[in-house]
């Protein structure tokens, strides 16, 4: 080979290999940039759910009422009891995790709530009705324990609309008030997206999010 043409395979080789960095440079570049993106959306999403300063005290009061109604364990507690010594074993829960939350429940009711629902919280003004699905109290004593914290949320977001005696934020309040016009409950069990677009509502998220939080160390 001569002189030449080993210089143009070397320029060649040098230009493929500075193209391939080049690329590899952009790639990464864009790479930094989308994860830059991702978790600046990340941290508003979390900042919009996070449980806010207030809450801590409920959470805590929560988790201590829980302790000591489920201690041992909420399965060991109702292991041997039937339908009706399991409603008045939740209903005790009920009563006395919304003393603890600090909401006032008007009426409260064990039965079949349909496919696919667990508990409901429905809002007549200032009185709040609550509903527990018996097939969860009797499959799945835990879940039931999450589910009471999670409707009992929700009594806490409708009654803070008219009543906020626990000072959440106002943003946190338009942000629950903006879905609760609009909610897709209704719809929620239609189909697979419009369950999924049920629970990702900002309603359903903090419900979750104070669930998970006040029954973190139920036994
Ligand atoms: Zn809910």
């Amino acid at each position: 080979m001569d002189p030449i043409t080993i210089g143009a395979i070397i320029a060649l080789g040098l230009t493929a290999v500075g193209s391939y960095i080049y690329r590899k440079c952009r790639a990464e570049q864009r790479k930094t940039a989308e994860i830059e993106v991702l978790s600046q959306a990340l941290e508003r999403y979390a900042s919009q759910v996070a449980l806010e300063e207030v809450d801590r005290p409920i959470v805590e009061a929560v988790r201590c009422t829980l302790a000591r109604i489920c201690s041992p364990s909420v399965e060991e507690k109702v292991k041997d009891m039937d339908l009706a010594a399991r409603r008045h074993f939740f209903a005790v829960i009920v009563r006395d995790v919304s003393r603890a939350m600090d909401v006032d429940i008007k009426s409260l009711s064990f039965g079949d709530l349909g496919y696919g629902h667990l508990g409901c919280c429905r809002n007549e003004g200032f009185d709040i009705h609550l509903e527990i699905a018996d097939a969860l109290i009797m499959a799945d004593p835990r879940r039931a324990v999450a589910t009471i914290c999670h409707e009992l949320r929700h009594a806490q977001q409708f009654t803070s609309f008219i009543d906020d005696k626990w000072g959440f934020s106002e943003r946190r309040k338009a942000q629950w008030m903006s879905e609760y016009a609009a909610t897709v409950s209704e719809h929620a069990t239609e189909s697979e997206a419009m369950f999924f677009a049920y629970r990702c509502q900002m309603l359903e998220l903090d419900a979750n999010n104070f669930a998970s939080a006040a029954t973190k160390n139920i036994a």
